[in-house]
């Protein structure tokens, strides 16, 4: 339902939590939290509730790190729960997603997975396309890029995505067809977000991504493709929302 993510110099969490209070008006019965630090450790937080709770839940827990993202979550595919609260990783553990919206073909995908051998941990379709990134990685040895972009063409549905690796600490990929996804643009920071609410008290320059649209984030660079691989020439606006 909501997503924030960050990637720059400052610590992450903070600016994903209050951007998820920020996003708190759309509605949600989970919230979750992905950082990963310097030393390249991921953490991951979640939690059935309110952000609230989760905020309550990580308040002993050392979550510097300047990378991170965060969801507040709607159930559409298993019901609200820790389990199935996003971020969601992958079999190695080592690809995390969050997103909004519906993988449809999720049940032929995770049966063929788990034919595979993969083990889920949750009831979502979300947790299905992660294994899917993975599994063609593994399968094809792609990088992640171009693994998330061939899964994306399998994919039937709507979605949001944020896709971080911990073999890549300077990366965010996002990408959107039929969900809201705006890309706040700093000075060796990106902001990323459902809707431009989490992001304007940082940066009035933000790129709305287009349906079919991938965003490969560093911290000092910005690459958007199409998901057919066209290469994008981003159209960066000026906002003038006031909170
Ligand atoms: N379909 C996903 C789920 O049920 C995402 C729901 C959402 O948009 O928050 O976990």
């Amino acid at each position: 339902c909501g997503i924030v993510g960050y990637i720059g110099y400052r610590d992450a969490y903070p600016i994903v939590i209050k951007g998820l209070h920020r996003l708190e008006y759309r509605g949600y019965d989970s919230a979750g939290v992905a950082i990963v630090n310097q030393e390249n450790d991921l953490k991951v937080y979640k939690k059935a509730g309110k952000v609230r709770d989760l905020e309550n839940f990580v308040q002993k827990v050392d979550l510097t790190g300047s990378l991170g993202m965060g969801h507040t979550r709607w159930a559409t595919h298993g019901a609200p729960s820790d389990r199935n609260s996003h971020p969601h990783s992958s079999g190695d553990r080592k690809l995390t997603i969050i997103h909004n919206g519906i993988i449809e073909n999720y049940a032929v995908l995770k049966e063929a997975l788990q034919a595979k051998g993969h083990i889920f941990n949750s009831d979502t379709d979300t947790e299905v396309l992660i294994h899917f990134v993975e599994d063609i990685q593994h399968e094809t040895g792609l990088d992640l890029r171009e693994a998330v972009r061939v899964a994306l063409n399998k994919v039937v549905g709507a979605y949001a995505i944020v896709i971080i690796s911990v073999d890549d600490p300077d990366q965010i990929i996002a990408a959107r067809k039929g969900s809201p996804m705006v890309i706040g643009v700093g000075e060796g920071e990106y902001f990323i977000a459902s809707d431009a609410t989490p992001i304007v008290e940082y940066t009035k320059n933000v790129i709305y991504l287009n349906d079919n649209e991938i965003a490969y984030v560093r911290r000092n660079d910005l690459l958007i493709k199409n998901i057919d691989n066209t290469v994008q020439t981003p159209y960066i606006q000026r906002l003038d929302l006031q909170l």
